[in-house]
C-alpha cells in the first residue's frame, strides 16, 4: 500500500518558510529597538540626541504594528466564507478613498525631499462593484501606495476605472517607476518575495501587500494582471467578472 504524501509535505514545507519569514521580519526591528533601549539605558544622552532616538525606535515599532496587521488581514481573508453579491460598492467613492489615501502617502514618502507624484484618476463611468467595501478599498488602496511608494518623486501615476465593453470592469493603476524584470512578476504576490527590499523597507513595505490583494482579487472572482517594462513603469489591474458590475452610465 503507497500513499502520495507530496502535497502534504508541500505544506509543511510552506508552512516552516512562512513561519521562518514572519519572525526574520519580526526578529530585525525589534533587534533594532532592543539595541537604542539599551543605549538610552547605557549612555548619558542630550536632550536632542534622546528625541532622535525615540523617533527611531518609534519608527520601527510602527513597523512591527504595520507587519502585524497585515498578517491578521490575511489570516482574516483565508478564513472568512465566500463574498456574497449582494451588497454594491460605488467606485467613485472607493477612487475618492483612494486618492485621499495616495495623496497623503505620497506626501510623506517625498517628505520635503522632492517634488509630490503627480496622481490622475479617471473613470469612464460610474459603476458598482458587488462585494466587500473594505476588501476592496484593501486592494485598490495597496496597488495604488505601491505606485507611490515605488515612483521616485515627481513621477507620474494615473489611477483608471473603465467599463470593459464586454461588460468587466477594470480598475488599473499605472506608474512611470522602476518597473520589474519579467522573471520576477510570476512572484511577485507571494508573501514577503520583495524585488528591492531596500526601497520596501524605507517606505514602511511588509511584503504582504501584493499577497493581500491577490486574495481580494480571488475572493471576488477578480484578476490581476502585471504588466511591466523596465526602465518604463508598470500597470497593476484587477479585472473584474461582468457578474459583479452594475453600470449607470457616463459621469
Ligand atoms: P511591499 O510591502 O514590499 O511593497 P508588495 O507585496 O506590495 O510588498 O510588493 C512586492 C514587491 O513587488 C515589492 O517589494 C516591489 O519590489 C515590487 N513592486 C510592487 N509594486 C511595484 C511597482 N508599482 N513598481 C515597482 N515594483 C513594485
Amino acid at each position: 500500500l503507497s500513499r502520495d504524501i507530496t502535497a502534504v509535505e508541500q505544506a509543511e514545507a510552506m508552512r516552516r518558510d512562512f513561519v521562518a519569514n514572519v519572525s526574520h521580519e519580526i526578529r530585525t526591528p525589534l533587534t533594532v529597538l532592543a539595541g537604542f533601549v539599551e543605549t538610552l539605558q547605557s549612555l548619558p544622552l542630550d536632550e536632542d540626541e534622546r528625541q532622535r532616538y525615540l523617533a527611531l525606535m518609534a519608527a520601527q515599532s510602527t513597523r512591527m504594528q504595520t507587519l502585524v496587521s497585515d498578517l491578521l488581514t490575511l489570516s482574516r481573508l483565508e478564513g472568512s466564507p465566500p463574498v456574497g453579491s449582494t451588497d454594491w460598492v460605488s467606485v467613485h467613492l472607493l477612487m475618492q478613498q483612494v486618492a485621499q489615501e495616495a495623496q497623503a502617502l505620497s506626501g510623506h514618502v517625498t517628505d520635503g525631499s522632492g517634488k509630490p507624484h503627480a496622481i490622475r484618476f479617471e473613470e469612464s463611468e460610474a459603476s458598482d462593484i458587488s462585494g466587500a467595501h473594505s476588501e476592496l478599498l484593501s486592494a485598490m488602496a495597496n496597488l495604488a501606495g505601491n505606485a507611490v511608494r515605488y515612483t521616485p518623486p515627481g513621477g507620474e501615476i494615473v489611477v483608471r476605472w473603465q467599463s470593459l465593453p464586454d461588460g468587466r470592469g477594470e480598475y488599473s493603476v499605472q506608474d512611470s517607476g522602476p518597473g520589474i524584470a519579467a522573471e520576477h512578476i510570476p512572484r511577485l504576490t507571494e508573501r514577503f518575495y520583495r524585488v528591492d527590499s531596500s526601497r520596501s523597507r524605507e517606505t514602511g513595505g511588509t511584503g504582504l501587500g501584493l499577497a493581500i490583494v491577490k486574495h481580494v482579487a480571488q475572493r471576488h472572482g477578480a484578476e490581476l494582471k502585471i504588466e511591466s517594462i523596465p526602465g518604463r513603469g508598470s500597470t497593476f489591474s484587477l479585472v473584474f467578472p461582468q457578474g459583479r458590475i452594475r453600470q449607470h452610465g457616463a459621469i
